[in-house]
């Protein structure tokens, strides 16, 4: 139920409520006299008709009467009481001695029809209907029996601003597969005709962020047929045993309609592995799996009904799910490059007004790995400080400003001791001096010592074009520049604090992909003896315990390694390091041109390397 109707059913029952109170008042009060003015008027014969409940007498005069309480108001209509101690007065005599009419009414009077009604109907309807509006709200459903029901949301007639293929830049190719699918089923007669089938399944698959729902939504808005769009998580959510019934409902709703397109997102909410790790409570997952793998088997190819799913995690996914027949086109959704960037940025800048001096190429540039939400979230952030700033256009120093707080955090201005603020110099300056000088890593562009988020400082690298592998050298220089704060420490004063947290997690991340996945240690040799980041705890033991100890020997090994070369070019380049630490203090922040003069290293461009947001 809208919010509009809900109000309009608030609005009906208010004037329903005043209908029937007005009926009852509509016949005037009857005014209080005092029994003896009664008598009066009585005696006068001045009085029509009485009806009497117990001592109460009302009636009506013959002529107005002034109203007692009132002089400025006449009353035909009046109620007394009458004493009772007059019980013995000849009061039936003197009434039949005047002609007036004579009425009596039992004391305990039989409510009206409508009062029983509202009384005994009225707070059962009011529960009743309580309870069909909050079912409403909670998602479509007409009270217990629609539990099982589909929530889908079918977009054909939807109200709301149709996305379409315009709306979606930097992710070509996976437009170009969904397009074809828009065609398959407007004309399925011409792909038939040479006797192929259309696929059954697709599934978009890619990192968080690159525009598989936005995808799927455009699909739904250019394709003119039905579209049912579900979360697979609402699969799940609500009672045990819905979930395999929705999909039944989902499935059944969408063949009656076909064509048709069924899009599930979030696939690996019931789409995981079945029979991984975990403890228990897998059993409505897998029910609602099944019945999706089921479903899709029920096909013959003919209903022109295609499922659409899209998932961040396919390597985690039910291999089932894979098969023939099934999710049988894989489209990947691969973060855009700089030329997708800049169109995507186009895409978010539509409607907001920019400077002359703005040049979306150059924030393409400066925004590698970053995926279009990543860039909405930026364009919009611009917007916010160019208002907060009282322009009327975005410059580029709000986008610049904005950019800095996405990747590095929000400055916090807080009081920092003196020492810690100078440990932090040095830690700050180890990372940046090591980054600056191993061949392999990536460009510093920025060293700051104010605080910003959790961390004290920061020291930001980026490469200078995109990158989409990695080599051995860029990844030792990548450990051996995260060291570097650390091994600062340790050669400025001797001691170490818990500021390398991080730093060391990432270290060892990258460290154990190396020698786990990515065959970078001879002695554990080309093999994959870790899980793929999320497959922890599926599928069988990927290596022997032997073969995993070795792991971590020689994890420890390649960080020993690192942080020995990371201590010996500090000590090499301690004054260096000492003129980065100084400038810090008492600038705060270097940036790139500042920071590389400071420390006298010359700037050298790197292409063709590696994609920072990998593993
Ligand atoms: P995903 O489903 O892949 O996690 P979404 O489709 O939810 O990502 O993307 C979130 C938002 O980011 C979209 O609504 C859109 O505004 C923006 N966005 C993401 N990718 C793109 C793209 N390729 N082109 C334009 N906008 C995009
Ligand atoms: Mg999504
Ligand atoms: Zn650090």
């Amino acid at each position: 139920m809208s919010r509009r109707a809900f109000w309009v059913t608030v609005a009906v029952l208010l004037a329903i409520n005043w209908l029937i109170t007005s009926l009852i008042l509509a016949e005037p009060d009857p005014v209080p006299v005092p029994y003896t003015t009664f008598l009066e008027q009585v005696e006068d014969g001045n009085v029509a008709e009485v009806t009497s409940r117990g001592d109460t007498i009302e009636g009506r005069f013959v002529d107005p009467v002034a109203d007692p309480a009132d002089a400025a108001s006449v009353t035909v209509d009046f109620t007394t009481e009458r004493p009772t101690f007059a019980n013995d007065d000849p009061l039936l005599e003197l009434l039949r001695d005047r002609d007036v009419v004579v009425n009596a009414r039992p004391i305990e009077e039989p409510a009206p029809f409508w009062q029983v009604v509202v009384f005994s109907f009225g707070p059962t309807l009011l529960l009743v209907g309580l309870f069909v509006f909050f079912m409403r709200k909670m998602g479509g459903m007409g009270g217990i029996g629609g539990l099982g029901r589909s929530k889908a949301t079918r977009y054909d007639d939807e109200a709301a601003r149709r996305v379409t293929f315009d709306d979606v830049a930097g992710i070509d190719e996976a437009e170009a597969e969904l397009a074809e699918l828009v065609d398959f089923l407007r004309h399925p007669d011409k792909y038939a005709r040479l006797g192929g089938t259309i696929p059954r399944g697709v599934l978009l698959s890619g990192p968080p962020g690159t525009g598989k729902t936005l995808l799927a939504r455009a699909v739904a808005g250019e394709a003119d047929v039905p579209f049912f769009s579900s979360s697979a998580s609402e699969f799940i959510e609500m009672v045990v045993g819905v979930g395999a019934s929705r999909v039944r409902d989902l499935f059944s709703e969408a063949k009656k309609l076909a064509p048709a397109i069924i899009f599930i997102d979030e696939l690996d909410a019931v789409g995981r592995a079945r029979g991984g790790g975990g403890v228990g409570g897998h059993d409505e997952r897998e029910q609602t799996l099944n019945q999706i793998l089921t479903e899709m088997d029920g096909f013959s190819g003919s209903e022109g009904v295609i499922v659409l799913a899209a998932t961040n995690r396919p390597e985690i996914l039910d291999s089932a799910l894979l098969r023939p027949g099934r999710f049988d086109r894989q489209v990947a959704v691969s973060p855009p490059d700089q030329a997708g960037r800049r169109a995507i940025l186009e895409i978010h800048t539509r409607g907001v007004p920019l400077a002359e001096s703005v040049d979306l190429d150059v924030v393409a540039s400066a925004t590698p790995g970053m995926a279009g939400a990543d860039l909405r979230n930026l364009v919009n952030e611009a917007a916010l400080s160019a208002a907060r700033l009282g322009h009327d256009q975005v410059e580029t120093q709000d986008l610049t400003d904005s950019l800095e707080k996405i990747l590095l955090g929000v400055e916090r201005r807080i009081v920092i001791d003196p020492d810690e603020r100078e440990r932090t110099a040095y830690h700050e300056s180890g990372h940046a001096l090591l980054g600056m000088l191993e061949p392999g890593a990536d460009p510093v562009r920025k060293i700051s010592i104010i605080p910003r988020g959790q961390a004290l400082g920061v020291t930001l690298q980026t490469p200078d074009a995109d990158r989409y592998s990695h080599d051995t050298a860029y990844l030792r220089g990548r450990i051996v520049g995260a060291l570097g704060g650390r091994a600062a420490e340790d050669v400025v004063y001797g001691t170490v604090t818990t500021g390398a947290a991080s730093d060391l997690e990432q270290v060892t991340r990258i460290a154990r992909n190396m020698v786990g996945r990515w065959g970078m240690s001879e002695a554990v040799g080309l093999v994959t003896v870790l899980p793929a980041p999320g497959m922890e705890g599926y599928g069988p033991p990927p290596a022997s315990p032997q073969t995993l100890e070795l792991v971590d020997r020689e994890v420890r090994r390649l960080v020993d390694e690192c942080y020995a070369i990371a201590l010996t070019t500090l000590r090499a380049h301690r004054p260096q390091l000492d003129a980065l630490a100084a400038a810090l203090l008492e600038r705060e922040t270097l940036d790139e041109a500042d920071a590389y003069a400071v420390a006298g290293v010359a700037r050298v461009t790197k292409v063709d390397q590696f994609d920072p947001r990998q593993n």
